[in-house]
């Protein structure tokens, strides 16, 4: 018997419950990981045999791309509170949990590579969340967190763009200065909270890759899914 208490779920304002505070039980229920994603487009309702990406292009960027969680209705508003106002519950819920635990414990010893944060976020939360989620994968994969890229060309917080827009813009990163040329031999793994076309991503891990990494992945918190048909495709299941 789970026991109720005086604290309001701030997802859904239902009563919230000792084991899943700061979330009611119905919210922490309510929270869905994310399939494995297609290495080639990023999709994750992508068949892998098919995709074109795979095909034509078996060098890309990123050799796997891992996400924890599918950042849609209960689970996106979850998130978001996260990033906004993180707590030991939500860090329980969406990292220490056996799930997203087995899962981050996975990667190994990983250099793991936070995007780095943009100056118009930093201002409205005073820390990078990527960081945090690099912390959380390193500290249980017995990895470690390398905070070694800068934005070469910022030019505006991205979320408020036209996706359009968003896609043609041009976004590059580098070595902050001062870096050496990175180990071949070890594992990459670019970081960030939420995803969805993967550009950034991609570009993070060609800045790696033209400093000597050899295998770069990507880790985000939350994939969101763009397209109402991969809505469908993942949620036909339930
Ligand atoms: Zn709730
Ligand atoms: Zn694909």
């Amino acid at each position: 018997m789970l026991t109720p208490l005086l604290f309001v779920c701030p997802i859904c304002a239902c009563p919230a419950t000792r084991e899943t505070l700061p979330l009611c039980q119905g919210c922490a229920k309510a929270l869905i990981p994310c399939p494995e994603l297609c290495p080639g487009c990023g999709r994750a309702d992508c068949l892998r045999p098919g995709c074109r990406k795979l095909i034509f292009n078996p060098m890309a960027s990123l050799r796997k791309r891992h996400a924890l969680w599918l950042s849609i209705g209960r689970t996106h508003e979850t998130l978001k509170r996260w990033k906004k106002i993180p707590s030991r519950g939500l860090d329980r819920l969406l990292f220490l949990n056996p799930g997203p635990k087995a899962r981050l414990e996975g990667f190994g010893d990983a250099c793991f590579v936070p995007i780095p944060q943009n100056p118009w976020r930093s201002w409205r939360l005073g820390r990078n969340p990527a960081e945090d989620i690099s912390g959380f994968a390193a500290r249980l994969s017995g990895g470690t967190v390398h905070r070694i890229l800068e934005w070469v060309n910022h030019s505006g917080p991205q979320a408020r763009l036209p996706r359009a827009e968003r896609e043609c813009q041009e976004r590059t990163f580098r070595l902050r200065a001062g870096e050496r040329l990175l180990d071949p031999s070890r594992t990459y793994i670019v970081t960030d909270d939420f995803t969805t076309t993967g550009k950034t991503l991609e570009a993070a891990a060609d800045s790696l890759r033209a400093k000597g990494a050899k295998r770069v992945e990507s880790l985000v918190l939350g994939y969101r899914p763009y397209l109402r048909q991969n809505l469908k495709i993942l949620t036909a299941g339930e």
